[in-house]
């Protein structure tokens, strides 16, 4: 529920409508699990909320640990259904990349949740409580660590789940909330250009990624059957009218294929089609998994593009694989567990009092 759902929730269980921002705020400011822990209300109402209402949407099955830091949590959620979530330590922040659905529909050929087809959308709660489970398992493992920046890339594409993504950022960012800053939630997207168009009309404002990973069309089309849609002018032209912010710039995801879009030309092309967008790219090595037939390009061949593309004036960063060893880094989310699709669930027992997020 929004801050407003909550309220009106409460004037319909024939409560005063402050009541409900009081059981919001213990939900998305500081976190409760339970209704016990809502000190504020009267004993009775506590006693009455169970029957009311139900807090909290995943349970923690399964935490993996990278010999780099990253974590990576498998959700459950009330239905059964298993999603990942990604804890990335660098310095003193901590990225977390959530998932917006279980599995995806959009099929990048190189990606791994692809595989998994499209289960279901998550729902806004599920999108959120996916961020409180997180803070609450750093608070456990490293007190003073939060999380400190949001990126809607794990499974699934933000932009088919359109209104919960929405709703979902609503919630994290109201500050009676968790009071996440705008600027510190990237939403990412294959190109949904309708959406694209939509999400530049709304009062929110998250950065925007987009995964492009490749300079033409041919290539796309090959690599990203949405590219049949929404071709990289249609793309483009959305994102030349998408009203960025000042001082904001969109970020290109490029992942680099051996021998399909790593060549010197193939950083040409790129260059020409991103004159004149407000953009940096960012070149991420496949991360191998076995569900795809492509490999990641020799140490030299990825300098020599990331060369390139600076030689040709685009702001380039390389992005050093995370979490690799445990299926966590980008295009591996896949329900695995060493290696292993699906294991049995290990329900744990969910924990202290969750802080407040940053
Ligand atoms: S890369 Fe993203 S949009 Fe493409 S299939 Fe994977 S999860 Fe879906």
């Amino acid at each position: 529920m929004t801050l407003p759902d909550a309220e009106a929730w409460a004037v319909a269980q024939g409560w005063p409508r402050f009541r409900g921002e009081q059981v919001w705020r213990w939900v998305h400011d500081r976190g409760a699990r339970s209704f016990d822990e809502m000190s504020n209300l009267s004993r009775e109402t506590r006693a009455e909320l169970p029957e009311r209402a139900q807090l909290g949407c995943l349970q923690v099955a399964e935490v993996q640990t990278s010999q780099d830091g990253t974590r990576k949590l498998r959700l459950v959620t009330r239905d059964g259904q298993s999603i990942e979530s990604v804890l990335i330590p660098d310095g003193d922040k901590t990225t977390q990349c959530i998932s917006s659905q279980v599995g995806c529909a959009v099929d990048c050929q190189f990606c791994a949740t692809a595989k998994m087809g499209l289960k279901r959308n998550l729902d806004a709660g599920e999108i959120v409580d996916q961020v409180y489970l997180a803070q609450r398992l750093l608070a456990e493992v490293e007190p003073t660590r939060r999380i400190s920046n949001l990126v809607y890339m794990g499974m699934g594409e933000p932009l088919h789940n359109y209104d919960n993504m929405v709703k979902s950022i609503r919630i994290l960012t109201h500050d009676k909330g968790a009071g996440l800053g705008q600027r510190r939630i990237t939403v990412s997207t294959a190109g949904l250009v309708p959406k694209l168009e939509k999400l530049g009309k709304e009062d929110v404002r998250p950065n925007l990624a987009v995964s492009l990973n490749a300079p033409n069309d041919a290539i796309r089309d090959e690599i990203m059957p949405i590219n049949r849609k929404w071709n990289i002018g249609k793309l483009l032209a959305a994102l030349k009218a998408y009203p960025l912010e000042q001082r904001r710039r969109i970020t290109f995801e490029y992942v680099l294929l051996a021998g399909v879009n790593d060549q010197l030309e193939h950083a040409m092309q790129l260059s020409k089609l991103l004159r004149g967008v407000k953009c940096k790219v960012n070149i991420i090595p496949w991360n191998p998994h076995p569900e795809a037939p492509y490999q990641r390009p020799a140490r030299a061949v990825i300098d020599a593009f990331q060369a390139e593309c600076k030689r040709l004036g685009m702001p380039t960063y390389l992005r050093t694989p995370r979490g690799d060893d445990i299926d966590a880094a980008c295009g591996q989310l896949a329900n695995r567990s060493n290696g292993e699709a699906i294991v049995p669930l290990r329900i744990r027992k969910t924990a202290p009092p969750l802080p407040a997020v940053d």
